[in-house]
C-alpha cells in the first residue's frame, strides 16, 4: 500500500512573552486535525528552516514588543530580511500569511508584523492570505480568533492549487525540462488589510477576512466549546446567613480594618515625576505624619494604603443587589446552622455593626478577578439560558482556555462581569461567601525619617488596565486610581495651602531585612528602575544625614542601577540622585534608558548596548562580583517581579559564573548563599 504524505505547510513564530508561539504551537497541533503536517520553528532558529528554498506554504505569527521592536527571537530574522543587498525576487516563490500581535496603547502597533510583512512584499512574496492584525488593547481574541478559524481554508485551497500547478508543471516538465525553481507563482485574489487604514480594532471585519461576530468573547463562545458537554466544578454549598437590619447607628470607621493600627494622615505634597504620555503616570505624594509619633519608618520600611471600592461600582452592585435602599442598614451575618462546609466561619475581615455601604466599600475586593468556584455559583442566579451556559463554560474544564482568555488574563472584575451577564443576580451572602477581603496596598517609604523627621514620601505608577471583551473602556488600578484622583488636578500642592489636604488611612508594615548593611562601611549595590528606585531615595537621604553627624566614619561605596524608558519623561529623582553623586553619598550611579534609540538598532540589547538593567549589571561584573563575594557587600533588588527581578536573577548568576568560573549549578548555589546570608535582598512586586 502506497504510504500517504500529508501536505506540509510551515508556521514560524517571534514572540516575546510566549503568546505568539503558543499561538503557533495550536496552529500546528491542529494541522492534524485538517490531514496536514506542519513544520513549527522560532524565527531564530534559522539552522531548521529555509525561506530561500521553501515551497510551500509559510505562516508567520509575530510579536510586537517594547515601543515596536521585534521580540528578542525575531530580531537576527528582521535584520537578516531587511538587507537592502537582497534581490526584489528574493522571495518570489514565497507564499505566506501572517498574524500579527500588538497592542493599540503602546506606539506603532503591530510594528514588527507590519515590517515582515512590507518586507516580504518587497522581496516577491505572495500573500495567500490577508494579514490579521490583533490588538492587545481591546481583546486579542477579536481578531485571533476568526483569523483562526479562516486559516485552514486558504491554506488548504491553496496548497491544493500549488498540486494542481505543479501537475500541469510536470506534464509540461516532460516535455521541456524546465528547473523548479520557475514554476508559475500563484496568483491569488485575496485582499491583503495591511495597507489599508482602517482601524485594528475594526480590520478583522475586512474583506476576506471572517467576520468579528464570528468571534468568541466573554459572553459567547464558539464550537466546539458550544457544542461539547462540560464538566464542571461542584456548587460550594451556601453556609452564611446574612440579614440587614434598620440601625440608627452603624460604624464607619475605617481604622476598624487595621484593629486600630492605621491612622488617617493628611497628605502635604502631590508632585507627577513623570512626563508626556508614552511613559506610566509616576506620582509622588507626601504624607505628614507630624502628628502620629508611632509612624516613625526606616529605610526599607513600607506602609499600607487603605482605599475604598469606587462609589459608582458600589452603587451598580447595589442596585443589582436590589438592595439600594437599605444601604444603610447594620449587616448581620451568622453561620448556617448544620453548615457542612469544613472550618466555616463569618469572614473575619468583616467587622461587627457595619453597613451595607461599609461594608461594599471598604471589606470586599469587587474588583477581584472571580475564581471559577464565583462562576459556579453565579449560574444558579442567572436566569437567561444563554448566560447560564457561558457561565457553566467559563468555570469548566472545557471552557479553560476561554476563562484565562476572557477572564483571568484581562484581570476582570465581578463588577465587570455582572455588567456583560445582566440576567445574574447574586444575593448578599454569595458576595460575603466568595469575595475575598479588600486589601490595603503597600507602598515603599521613598524618604528617610532622619532627613525628614515629620514626613514620609512614596512614589507610585498609576496602573492602567485596557478595554478588553466585556470591558468597553480601559480603567485604572484601584488604589492608584483613587489617589490620582484625590490628588489630582492639585498635583503638585503649595507647601502651607491654606485649603484642606486630602487625608489617608495608612499603617506601617517594618520590614525585617530589607535595610542598608548594619555596618556602614561594607559597600552595597542597589539595583531599582522605574518605581523600583523608591527605598533607595530613602537609603540614600539617610547615609547621607548619617555622614553629616559622622564625617570621620569609614562608609562603603554605593552603587545604583536604574532604568527607565526616556532620559526626558520617566527619569525618576533625576536631580536628586544627581545630587547624591556631587555630595559622594552615591559613588556610581548606572542609568539606561530602554526606548531611547541605540547606536545600533539591528543589534539585540547586551552590554554593549544597554538597554535594560541587567546589561549595566554586566557591564559592571567585575566589580559587582567582587562586592558581593570577596568584601561582603550586599545587594538590593526592588521593583517588578515578572520580569525585572528574574532577569536581574539570571544575570547575577551568569556573573558569578564567568567570575569564578564554575558550572550554573554552582552559580546558582553560591547565589542561594547570598540570600541566606540577607546581602541578596529583593523588595519586589508584581
Ligand atoms: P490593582 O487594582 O490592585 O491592580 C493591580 C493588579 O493587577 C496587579 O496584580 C497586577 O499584576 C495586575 N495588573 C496590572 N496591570 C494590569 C493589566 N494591564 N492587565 C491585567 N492585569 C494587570 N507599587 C508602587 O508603585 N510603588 C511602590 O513603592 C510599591 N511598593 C510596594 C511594596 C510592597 C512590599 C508590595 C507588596 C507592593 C508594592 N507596590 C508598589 C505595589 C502596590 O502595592 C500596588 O500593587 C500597585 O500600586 C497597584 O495597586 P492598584 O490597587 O492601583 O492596582
Amino acid at each position: 500500500m502506497p504510504l500517504e504524505v500529508k501536505p506540509r505547510f510551515v508556521v514560524l513564530y517571534g514572540s516575546q512573552k510566549g503568546q505568539a508561539q503558543s499561538i503557533a504551537e495550536g496552529i500546528a497541533e491542529e494541522a492534524e486535525e485538517h490531514g496536514l503536517v506542519a513544520d513549527l520553528c522560532c524565527l531564530n532558529q534559522n539552522d531548521k528552516y529555509n525561506l530561500e528554498k521553501e515551497r510551500a506554504p509559510v505562516v508567520f505569527v509575530v510579536s510586537t514588543t517594547g515601543d515596536g521592536e521585534p521580540p528578542d527571537n525575531a530580531l537576527q530574522f528582521v535584520k537578516r530580511i531587511k538587507k537592502r543587498t537582497l534581490s526584489p525576487d528574493h522571495y518570489k516563490h514565497l507564499l505566506y500569511a501572517l498574524l500579527a500581535l500588538g497592542d493599540t496603547n503602546y506606539a506603532n502597533f503591530c510594528n514588527c508584523g507590519k515590517t515582515i510583512e512590507r518586507r516580504l512584499r518587497e522581496l516577491g512574496a505572495k500573500q495567500f492570505y490577508p494579514t490579521g492584525y490583533a490588538d492587545d488593547g481591546v481583546g486579542l481574541e477579536l481578531v485571533i480568533d476568526p483569523w483562526l478559524k479562516g486559516l485552514w481554508n486558504s491554506i488548504k485551497d491553496t496548497l491544493s492549487k500549488m498540486a494542481s500547478d505543479r501537475t500541469v508543471q510536470l506534464k509540461e516538465d516532460s516535455a521541456k525540462e524546465i528547473p523548479e525553481s520557475s514554476l508559475p507563482d500563484v496568483q491569488l485574489n485575496l485582499l491583503s488589510i495591511a495597507d489599508k487604514q482602517i482601524s485594528p480594532k475594526t480590520q478583522a471585519c475586512s474583506e476576506g477576512v471572517p467576520q468579528v461576530s464570528l468571534a468568541a468573547s466573554l459572553t459567547s463562545s464558539l464550537p466546539p466549546l458550544s457544542e461539547s458537554s462540560l464538566n464542571v466544578p461542584s456548587l460550594p454549598p451556601p453556609y452564611l446567613d446574612v440579614a440587614l437590619q434598620e440601625a440608627d447607628a452603624v460604624e464607619q470607621a475605617v481604622e476598624r480594618l487595621s484593629k486600630e493600627t492605621c491612622n488617617e494622615v493628611p497628605i502635604s505634597k502631590a508632585v507627577q515625576l513623570s512626563k508626556g504620555d508614552s511613559v506610566k503616570t509616576a506620582l509622588l505624594l507626601e504624607l505628614d505624619i507630624s502628628a502620629f509619633p508611632s509612624m516613625t519608618y526606616h529605610p526599607g520600611d513600607s506602609f499600607d494604603v487603605f482605599c475604598p471600592n469606587v462609589a459608582e461600582e458600589v452603587d451598580h452592585l447595589l442596585h443589582r443587589l436590589g438592595l439600594q435602599d437599605q444601604k444603610n442598614h447594620r449587616v448581620q451575618i451568622s453561620l448556617k446552622h448544620n453548615t457542612k462546609k469544613r472550618g466555616a466561619q463569618v469572614p473575619p475581615h468583616i467587622p461587627e455593626n457595619v453597613s451595607l455601604l461599609f461594608l461594599l466599600t471598604w471589606c470586599l475586593e469587587i474588583r477581584s478577578v472571580p475564581k471559577k468556584a464565583f462562576l459556579r455559583a453565579l449560574v444558579e442566579h442567572t436566569s437567561d439560558s444563554a448566560q447560564k451556559r457561558r457561565l457553566q463554560e467559563l468555570c469548566s474544564k472545557q471552557g479553560a482556555a476561554d476563562y484565562n482568555l476572557y477572564v483571568r488574563d484581562p484581570s476582570l472584575s465581578v463588577s465587570e462581569l455582572l455588567t456583560a451577564f445582566p440576567s445574574c443576580s447574586p444575593s448578599l451572602s454569595l458576595l460575603i461567601e466568595l469575595l475575598p477581603k479588600l486589601q490595603p496596598r503597600p507602598y515603599s517609604a521613598a524618604s528617610s525619617h532622619l532627613r525628614h523627621p515629620e514626613k514620609l514620601r512614596f512614589v507610585f505608577n498609576v496602573v492602567e488596565f485596557p478595554a478588553c471583551s466585556g470591558r468597553p473602556t480601559g480603567r485604572r488600578g484601584l488604589c492608584t486610581g483613587w489617589l490620582f484622583d484625590l490628588v489630582n488636578p492639585g498635583l503638585v500642592f503649595p507647601e502651607k495651602a491654606e485649603l484642606a489636604l486630602p487625608k489617608i488611612h495608612v499603617s506601617l508594615r517594618p520590614s525585617c531585612s530589607f535595610r542598608p548593611p548594619s555596618d556602614p562601611s561594607l559597600p552595597f549595590i542597589m539595583i531599582g528602575p522605574g518605581t523600583g528606585v523608591a527605598p533607595f531615595i530613602g537609603f540614600l537621604q539617610q547615609r547621607e544625614e548619617e555622614k553629616k553627624e559622622n564625617p570621620e566614619a569609614k562608609f562603603g561605596e554605593t552603587w545604583l542601577f536604574f532604568g527607565c524608558r526616556y532620559r526626558n519623561k520617566d527619569y525618576l529623582f533625576r536631580e536628586e540622585l544627581e545630587n547624591f553623586v556631587s555630595s559622594g553619598t552615591l559613588n556610581h550611579l548606572k542609568v539606561c534608558f530602554s526606548r531611547e534609540d541605540r547606536k545600533d538598532e539591528e543589534e539585540p540589547p547586551s552590554a554593549a548596548q544597554p538597554r535594560y538593567v541587567q546589561h549595566n549589571l554586566l557591564l559592571c561584573c567585575r566589580q559587582v562580583t567582587d562586592i558581593l563575594l570577596r568584601q561582603d557587600g550586599y545587594i538590593y533588588v526592588c521593583g517588578d517581579a515578572k520580569n525585572m527581578a528574574k532577569d536581574v536573577n539570571e544575570t547575577l548568576v551568569e556573573m558569578i559564573k564567568t567570575e569564578l568560573q564554575v558550572d550554573q549549578l554552582e552559580a546558582m548555589k553560591t547565589l542561594a548563599g547570598l540570600r541566606e546570608q540577607k546581602r541578596y535582598l529583593q523588595d519586589i512586586w508584581a
